[in-house]
């Protein structure tokens, strides 16, 4: 399959697990709410990209213009590692995509608009038997995917004016 793949849509509530459970939190957009189509034969697994929501570096929404105006380029770029699954760990009934953004922020921001670049594959989706060797892998995935971002094709994608397109 061809990168860059482009994926948006809004981030929902999910079981508020990546957090609580993990030390991880992953913004969840529903596969079905994606805005480019023939997601149906994109593989499971985790992937690594370019993340553009329409929040600031602390995580608070961007001002919004009325009625199509004022709706200026904000919002910010960051790293991102996701996984697009059944989530085995959790015996999970829906497909899922779950991106941890590379940034630490202050606030929630749920509801806010997600633009993804996915640059490329790392692995497929393992089953894991302990939440530990869960989080071993997720660390790994996040370095593998720091390092692939910093080569100059995929620094170059940073710039994608798509990331930060908010319609
Ligand atoms: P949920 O199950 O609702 O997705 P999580 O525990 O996975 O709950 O937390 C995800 C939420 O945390 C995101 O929707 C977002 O609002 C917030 N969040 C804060 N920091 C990050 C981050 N670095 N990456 C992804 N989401 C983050
Ligand atoms: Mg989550």
């Amino acid at each position: 399959r061809p990168f860059p793949i482009r994926l948006s849509g809004p981030i929902v509530k999910g079981f508020g697990r990546g957090s609580a459970d993990l030390g991880i939190p992953t913004a969840n957009i529903p596969l079905a709410g994606l805005s480019v189509g023939g997601n149906e034969d994109v593989e499971s697994g985790v992937y690594y990209g370019w993340a553009g929501v329409d929040i600031d570096d602390t995580g608070l929404r961007k001002e919004r213009g009325g009625e199509g105006e004022g709706r200026g380029p904000g919002g910010g770029v960051w790293e991102m590692v996701m996984s697009i699954g059944w989530n085995p760990y959790y015996k999970n009934e829906v497909r899922s995509v779950e991106v941890h953004i590379m940034h630490a922020f202050h606030h929630d921001f749920y509801g806010a608009r997600m633009n993804l670049l996915i640059c490329g594959f790392i692995r497929p989706e393992y089953d894991y038997v302990s939440k530990e060797s869960l989080i071993e892998d997720i660390n790994v995935d996040i370095e593998v995917a720091k390092r692939s971002l910093e080569r100059e094709p995929y620094l170059n994608l940073k710039g994608e004016k798509y990331l930060l397109e908010f319609g």
